[in-house]
């Protein structure tokens, strides 16, 4: 029925996932029948080989759409029947949307990143741009660096094939003067006569403490950002706040990939601001 929407999630250990309470709200505030379920590839019992069969059942059953996340983000493609510009230059999927018989896949995590650096990052210097990570969340952030107008980014990842790949591929659509990759171990060279950082590794979540940047390279000339959001404050950022720097949470970048999947969803403009305001509630 128009007006009325059922979304899934796709992922494996999804269960900590604030999605479905922040689109199920804005759907709520909007008048808007909205259910956001959670398929969580470990509770079905299912392998991320199955991302087909749950396209397939989701899109036979009348959902609207999916947000896909690890580990299916990439796999997701062979099944979709088209891609939006950023998706195919990404290779990575985490939002579909079934319409007109087809199954078209989106990346929000780069509209969102990019709105939230045009937020709090605003007027910030982008000439020199240092990149830690370049999995799912890092390809996102590079591109959205790379479109809000970013110099030149570095991008540092303990595995070089892939920063190579990601280097290659946005260095094709972007040119190849403005993105470069270089092994983790040069991060102290990369980050001197950097004007910025983002961190983009899993380094700083519960199961994964620590920080991947040496707080002892951090100045108050430069800005760090992190993709991070659980916790909000990781130890980068509080590091990175004791050493003076502008610094980003990885929350708004959270909210606004979801403010954009919404809109896809649904064809209704969210209330970005509301929903920053549910995420900090709950
Ligand atoms: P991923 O596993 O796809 O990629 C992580 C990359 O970091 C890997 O390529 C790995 O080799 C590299 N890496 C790990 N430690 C490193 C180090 N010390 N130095 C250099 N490289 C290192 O993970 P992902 O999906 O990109 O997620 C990364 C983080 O981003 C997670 O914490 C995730 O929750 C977060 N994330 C946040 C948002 C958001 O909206 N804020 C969106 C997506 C992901």
């Amino acid at each position: 029925a128009p007006g009325a929407h059922l979304i899934g999630l796709i992922g494996a250990g999804i269960g900590p996932s604030l999605s479905p309470a922040l689109h199920e709200r804005e759907a709520a505030a909007l008048g808007m029948r909205y259910q956001y379920r959670r398929l969580d590839l470990l509770e079905l019992g299912l392998g991320p080989d199955r991302i087909g069969d749950l396209l397939a059942a989701a899109r036979l059953t009348g959902y609207t759409g999916l947000n896909v996340t690890h580990p299916v983000k990439q796999s997701v493609i062979a099944h979709l029947d088209a891609l939006s510009e950023e998706a195919a230059v990404l290779g990575a999927v985490n939002t579909v949307l079934f319409k007109g018989g087809k199954a078209v896949g989106y990346n929000t995590d780069a509209s969102g990143f990019a709105r939230s650096a045009m937020g709090g990052l605003a007027g910030a210097p982008l000439d020199r741009v240092v990149l830690l990570g370049a999995g799912g969340a890092g390809a996102a952030v590079a591109h959205a660096l790379l479109g809000i107008g970013a110099g030149r980014v570095r991008v540092l990842d303990l595995d070089e094939d892939r920063s190579a790949r990601l280097v290659d591929a946005l260095g094709a659509h972007f040119g190849r003067d403005r993105i470069s990759a270089g092994p983790a171990a040069g991060l102290e060279a990369a980050v001197a006569d950097a004007d910025g950082i983002v961190h983009a590794t899993p380094t700083g979540m519960a199961e994964h403490p620590g920080t991947a940047v040496p707080p002892a390279l951090l100045r108050p000339d430069l800005w760090v950002a992190d993709v991070v959001y659980f916790p909000l404050e990781t130890e980068l950022l509080a590091a990175a706040r004791a050493a003076g720097c502008r610094v980003l949470d990885g929350g708004r970048m959270a909210v606004y990939q979801a403010v954009d999947s919404f809109r896809l969803f649904t064809g209704a403009e969210p209330d970005a601001d509301r929903m920053l305001r549910h995420f900090d509630a709950l």
